[in-house]
């Protein structure tokens, strides 16, 4: 289907989409422009995510769009599970944090879970009834995830131990459980990890929420784990293989991260479409400036690459290839773009785009964001010079 550019409030760019998934996107931003942008200004100033959003959310596709159908999902393609991500970013920054947290652990659970723990966790997380967090990052151990330190200690029972530090795990306290990654012994490096789920209300474990700049209506915290005392089956994949199950999700998250960004400079360039078409100065709209067009244009040149790039990465992994190097090309250069064109955004609108009451500073906020998570700018160039180069420059 060829591509159209958007005009300013109308339907954007779609890129490589089938009719049927276009018809359906344009279904999705209905639904998420009528029952979750209306809450955005509220749950902003409360910093507070409005969880009762999300059974509908998960209904319509989010969340388990993607999973296999014998657990539960529809079976979406990848790049139909991207697209409702680049929908989600266009309306909120701290929903698609939100959803891409969620939808990470789903994929963990459907990809490594027993039939017991696809029971007790994943099936009430497709139901909206349990959330899930993520915690592999500590203060210690950020881009280098294989040196950490949480330890956990194998009771005689078979049951473990979990003592040590998480830090900026999104949506913790909104959750019931937790994906916690731990070492058994640190001199084993990365052949020394496995993944635990940890029920949130384990005596012992402590989270406490870390202020932050971008996505405001999420949660960013540190979880200390106590003495932390997790039963036997709810060792999530095999010990020694934490990090592979951890590293599983990683295509999903950068892809959805890429997407997001995407989202959200769609929204940046229509919110800088409409001002500059409204806004006169020298007694004629902004718009009839060359200067202003040429910001304009670059927004959605970054904003069409982006997209085409992170759909290409999808439809790569829908054709059964690993798509490694096409997620990180897709998830470096979407976020990069998106704070680019956010800031773009804050120009076109002078001294009220740096003012809470316009929303292109919250974009913007929310833009800085994607570049850190999922694997830095950095670390996605020096994966994509390996893989361009074979040599590896990360150590
Ligand atoms: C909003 C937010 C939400 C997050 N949510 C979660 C979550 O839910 N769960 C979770 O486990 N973690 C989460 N994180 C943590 C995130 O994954 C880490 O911040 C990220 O992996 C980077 O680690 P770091 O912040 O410790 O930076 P560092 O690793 O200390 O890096 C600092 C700087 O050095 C650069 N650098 C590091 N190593 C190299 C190298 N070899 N070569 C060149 N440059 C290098 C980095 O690119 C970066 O610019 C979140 C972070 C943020 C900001």
């Amino acid at each position: 289907m060829p591509s159209t550019i958007s005009n300013g409030g109308g339907y954007g760019p779609l890129g490589l989409l089938d009719s049927d998934t276009t018809a359906f996107t344009k279904d999705v931003r209905s639904y998420l422009d009528k029952n979750v942008a209306p809450l955005i200004a509220e749950a902003e100033r409360t910093k507070t995510f409005p969880v009762d959003i999300l059974p509908g959310l998960i209904e319509l596709g989010y969340v388990r769009g993607g999973l296999p159908e014998n657990d539960g999902g529809y079976g979406m393609s990848h790049l139909q599970s991207a697209v409702l991500m680049e929908e989600a970013g266009r309306c909120w920054g701290s929903l698609r944090t939100t959803l891409n947290i969620l939808s990470m652990v789903a994929e963990l659970l459907s990809k490594h879970g027993t039939d017991d723990q696809k029971e007790r966790f994943l099936a009430p997380l497709l139901e909206g009834r349990r959330r899930g967090w993520f915690a592999l990052t500590e203060p210690e151990s950020g881009s280098d995830a294989g040196a950490l330190r949480t330890r956990a200690t194998e009771r005689e029972d078979g049951s473990w131990v979990l003592n040590g530090q998480k830090v900026w795990i999104t949506n913790a306290s909104y959750g019931d459980f937790g994906v916690v990654l731990a070492t058994v012994d640190r001199s084993l490096g990365h052949k020394g990890i496995g993944a635990f789920l940890v029920e949130t209300s384990t005596p012992g474990l402590e989270i406490n929420e870390i202020p932050h700049m971008p996505v405001r209506a999420s949660s960013s915290c540190e979880v200390v784990l106590t003495e932390v005392v997790v039963p036997a089956q709810n060792l999530l994949g095999q010990v020694g293989r934490g990090l592979s199950v951890a590293m599983s999700a990683v295509n999903g998250g950068r892809l959805n991260i890429a997407a997001g960004a995407v989202g959200l400079m769609q929204a940046a360039l229509e919110a800088a479409q409409g001002h500059v078409l409204a806004r006169e100065q020298f007694g004629r709209p902004l718009a009839g400036f060359q200067l202003v067009q040429e910001l304009i244009v670059k927004m959605a040149v970054q904003t069409q690459a982006g997209r085409l790039l992170y759909q290409n990465a999808a439809s790569t992994l829908d054709a059964g290839q690993p798509g490694r190097l096409e997620c990180s090309i897709a998830k470096y250069f979407c976020s990069e773009a998106a704070v680019v064109a956010t800031s773009q955004a804050i120009q076109l609108f002078g001294g009220s785009g740096l003012m809470e009451e316009f929303p292109v500073e919250r974009l913007f906020r929310d833009a800085r964001e994607s570049t850190i998570p999922e694997g830095t700018s950095e670390i996605q160039v020096l994966q994509i010079g390996d893989a361009l180069l074979g040599v590896s420059a990360l150590r």
